[in-house]
């Protein structure tokens, strides 16, 4: 039985992990099939404090678990299939039959940016196909660049996009866009952003060198067309990892768990959330890590204030 069980190892979960591995919680740290988070699959991050000639994703995340391990946090990988969060303490059920109990639980399961699903997008992420404009849109500078999607995200990357791109052309499988008035109109009175709406994406062609353009299927003309391009955003949804809860812990509707405002609390006493699971809106590697260092806070107090010899005597 543990006294913390985080689950999810991006910022958000491996900052938690540092925090409460210092305040010899002995955390146990599930790591899901994405170890690291999103950060693993960019090159670059250029903008996390203290690295001022930038550090490369995959090994900032690297020295964030070894920062864990240095102060015993625990890890192991798994896949929770499961959790009971009607008494504590709670138990997860990992895939392969094992389960595991413990008195509270911090979720920084993050959230996965959509792909398309297409031939040559998945090959070539990190090397001209992305879908977070923030992280990589400076290295796009002076070049021409292609957005997909028709919601406020990618009226938002577009637009953004524009500060270093020379021209960046929107694409989008239906004719109306689903996006606010608002961000729509922002996009269209941006001169350097052109429309190529009514296109379903085919295809990203791509050299060992980078992508070269994105083949779609023109929905008016049955035609297919190939739009040349030196770089490919996907703007088209994110989903939050929240399955596994089931529906026990109060989410919005697209799934995001909603904690109480200010802190990493959940609906249920004992639980908390950090990271992109919990945030629609900033989505950035250093507001993970902030949620996270919360969550551990939070979770610390709720510890120190919690009957936990009461919850043990429950299971003999
Ligand atoms: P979204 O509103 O669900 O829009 C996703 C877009 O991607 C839709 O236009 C959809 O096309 C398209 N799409 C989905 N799957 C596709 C596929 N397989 N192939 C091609 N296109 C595909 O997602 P979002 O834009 O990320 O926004 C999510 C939420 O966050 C929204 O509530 C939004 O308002 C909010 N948000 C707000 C802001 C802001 O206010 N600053 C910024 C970003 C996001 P269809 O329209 O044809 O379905």
């Amino acid at each position: 039985m543990y006294k913390t069980i985080v689950i999810g190892t991006g910022p958000a979960g491996l900052t938690a992990a540092i925090y409460l591995a210092r305040a010899n919680l002995n955390p146990l740290v599930i790591e899901g099939p994405e170890p690291g988070g999103q950060l693993t699959t960019t090159t670059e991050v250029e903008n996390f404090p203290g690295f001022p000639e930038g550090i490369m994703g995959p090994e900032l995340m690297a020295n964030m678990r070894k920062q864990a391990e240095r102060f015993g946090a625990e890890f192991r990988t798994g896949w929770i299939n499961s959790v009971d969060t009607s008494k504590r303490p709670f138990t997860l059920s990992l895939e392969g039959g094992e389960t595991l109990q413990a008195e509270t639980l911090i979720i920084s399961t993050g959230a996965s940016a959509k792909y398309l699903g297409i031939p040559g997008e998945r090959d070539n992420v990190g090397r001209g196909v992305s879908t977070c404009a923030t992280c990589d849109g400076f290295f796009f500078r002076g070049k021409k660049i292609i957005v997909v999607g028709g919601g406020d995200s990618a009226m938002e990357e577009a637009n953004f996009l524009t500060r270093f791109a020379s021209e960046v052309v929107l694409v989008h499988r239906r004719a109306e866009l689903r996006a606010s008035k608002i961000m729509q109109d922002r996009a269209r009175e941006n001169p350097k952003i052109t429309w190529m709406l009514n296109r379903t994406p085919l295809e990203v062609h791509a050299t060992g060198m980078g992508v070269t353009g994105l083949k779609v299927l023109n929905n008016e003309t049955g035609k297919e067309e190939v739009i040349e391009t030196q770089g490919l955003f996907v703007a088209i949804g994110h989903t939050p990892n929240t399955k596994f809860l089931g529906g026990q812990i109060e989410t919005d509707e697209i799934g995001y768990i909603k904690v109480k405002p200010g802190t990493s609390e959940t609906n249920v006493p004992g639980i908390f959330a950090c990271g992109d699971v919990q945030d629609n809106r900033y989505r950035q590697a250093i507001t993970a890590a902030g949620s996270g260092c919360m969550a551990a806070l939070d979770c610390e107090k709720f510890l120190e204030g919690s009957a936990v010899h009461d919850w043990s005597a429950t299971l003999s």
